[in-house]
């Protein structure tokens, strides 16, 4: 449950493997009897929105570069790699927000090395 200016969030639920954007009648009732036994005030509340959001998780949070080559090898797509934060991405992100900000700068500087390197050969 998050608490908001005007309203509250009630949630959430959790299962693996499940990618359904749906609203399910049986969920929501679940979130809505385990905080309303919590909370009983909140059986007056009116509902005002439900939504759907996934979660997507990896065991460790991808954050890494990659060179990705295209046009037949003739040229790299620069790529830099931020997810699965899971049900933790608001809290964590700002760290590995971070590191990717680094990495993308890597990749930038590395290009501006090697003009220069192909400038100064000229
Ligand atoms: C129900 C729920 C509860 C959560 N609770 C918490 C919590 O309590 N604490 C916490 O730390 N984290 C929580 N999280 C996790 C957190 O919300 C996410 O980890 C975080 O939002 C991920 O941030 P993101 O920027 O990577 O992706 P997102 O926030 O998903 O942002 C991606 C953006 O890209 C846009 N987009 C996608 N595809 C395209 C496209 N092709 N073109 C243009 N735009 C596109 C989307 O519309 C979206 O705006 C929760 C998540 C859910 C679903």
């Amino acid at each position: 449950m998050r608490t908001g200016v005007d309203m509250v969030t009630l949630g959430g639920c959790r299962q693996y493997d499940d990618y359904e954007h749906k609203i399910r009648e049986n969920d929501s009732r679940g979130i809505w009897e385990r905080v309303t036994t919590l909370i009983p005030s909140l059986k007056k509340a009116e509902v005002v929105y439900e939504d759907v959001g996934l979660r997507p998780h990896r065991t460790i949070i991808r954050v890494e570069k990659e060179l990705i080559p295209i046009c037949n090898g003739r040229k790299e797509l620069k790529v830099v790699h931020h997810y699965g934060h899971c049900g933790y991405g608001v809290m964590t992100s700002p760290g590995t927000a971070s590191t990717a900000s680094k990495l993308a700068q890597e990749l930038i500087v590395g290009d501006a090395v090697n003009h220069h390197y192909i400038g100064a050969k000229l």
